[in-house]
């Protein structure tokens, strides 16, 4: 089989690059062997907002400009409802936020994202006398949803494989790579995480942050806004509520953790009197970048070898910015910004 791209990888990075190059013509076959989790159990926000220190989140109004058209598409394509847009109440917890929050509302990169008046709290089962800042153009994509249908859609066409990659197997031609029975023009690596077991890419100081979230089940919560404390807490409908996330740092797995889970329930009791069952719990690790941007770039000897990938704890909107500027790069010869680029970190 001949092909313009293998991709390996069909999270978040790997479906904005496919859909980068649908929407080109260009032609790709897939490989996922769901080895890693974090689009799947992303909490999948879209917040342009940074909320412990009201700071605007990096190239936030780019992002979501050219985000929100591309799921919108998406929803279209995979015939499933997959953009919930919905405020955040940011709960405050001192006086002090309340200032700092009004501190920030001067600034015009922020002014559009937050709101003047300050929201009181009318929900007599959460805890929150000083009330919430509310968090405007925010929302949740059900990345869950998003992964399942994307991956059976290319299964159908018969552009997908679930086989663990395997690098040894790669023979580069000088214009092209051959993995077992395919031939392609290039090859991009999204593995999230898994970049770890790359050789060609696993020099980038890609960290790992694992994260869990529950979900329980709360009939008398009666939120009808994503509330953050000290937590999320992100309504999903039916009396269904998504808890979280944790962050470790040091422990690099997928596997779900009772302490955590308790950490979790934990939280949420401090936040609301209402009874709670747990009824779901996930864990996943975000491809997280010493300096907090993602990595995109090209190998250094193997020209047509590529990354897309520390997309960090905001891969619902960094997504399809990077795999535009991946796709630029290779199809456009236009030069990748120096703060995505890897080759910041392997400048010899
Ligand atoms: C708990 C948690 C909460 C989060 N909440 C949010 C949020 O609210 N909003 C937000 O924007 N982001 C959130 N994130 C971050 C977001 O999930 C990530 O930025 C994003 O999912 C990264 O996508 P990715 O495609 O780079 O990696 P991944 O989702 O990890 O995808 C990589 C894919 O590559 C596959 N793969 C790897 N190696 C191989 C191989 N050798 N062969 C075949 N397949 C392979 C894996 O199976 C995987 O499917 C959260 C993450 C976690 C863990």
């Amino acid at each position: 089989m001949k092909t313009d791209y293998i991709i390996v990888g069909c999270g978040l990075a790997g479906i904005a690059f496919c859909e980068e190059l649908k929407a080109n013509n260009k032609t790709f076959f897939v490989f996922d062997n769901n080895s890693q989790t974090s689009s799947s159990v992303a909490g999948g926000l879209y917040n342009p907002v940074i909320l412990n220190r009201f700071t605007k989140v990096w190239r936030s109004r780019e992002q979501l400009d050219l985000a929100l058209p591309k799921y919108k598409i998406l929803e279209n394509k995979l015939n499933n409802r997959l953009d919930y847009s919905i405020p955040i109440n940011r709960l405050f917890h001192y006086e002090k936020e309340q200032k700092t929050w009004l501190k920030a509302l001067k600034k015009p990169e922020l002014a559009e994202f937050m709101s003047v008046d300050f929201k009181p709290n009318t929900n007599a089962n959460i805890n929150a006398p000083l009330g919430f800042g509310e968090v405007l153009h925010t929302g949740r994509i059900d990345t869950k949803t998003l992964v399942l249908k994307y991956k059976k859609q290319l299964k159908d066409n018969q552009l997908f494989s679930t086989e663990l990659f395997e690098y040894n197997s790669i023979i580069n031609n000088k214009n092209s790579v051959t993995y077992k029975d395919i031939e392609a023009k290039h090859i991009v690596f999204a593995e999230g995480y898994g970049l770890k077991e790359n050789p060609f890419f696993n020099n980038l100081p890609l960290d790992g942050l694992k994260g869990e979230y529950i979900t329980v089940k709360a009939p008398d919560l009666n939120l009808t806004k994503i509330v953050k404390s000290s937590i999320f807490i992100i309504p999903l409908g039916n009396d269904l509520y998504r808890i979280g996330a944790t962050f470790e740092k040091v422990e690099k797995t997928n596997t779900i953790t009772e302490s955590r889970k308790l950490e979790l329930v934990e939280k949420l009791a401090k936040i609301t009197s209402a009874k709670f069952d747990v009824v779901n719990h996930t864990a996943g690790i975000r491809p997280t970048v010493i300096d907090h941007k993602p990595l995109v770039g090209q190998h250094k000897t193997h020209k047509n070898y590529y990354v897309l990938n520390g997309l960090g704890a905001r891969g619902v909107m960094i997504a399809p910015y990077v795999a535009k500027a991946l796709f630029n790069l290779i199809e456009n010869n236009i030069a990748l910004n120096l703060e995505i680029n890897s080759n910041r970190f392997n400048k010899v």
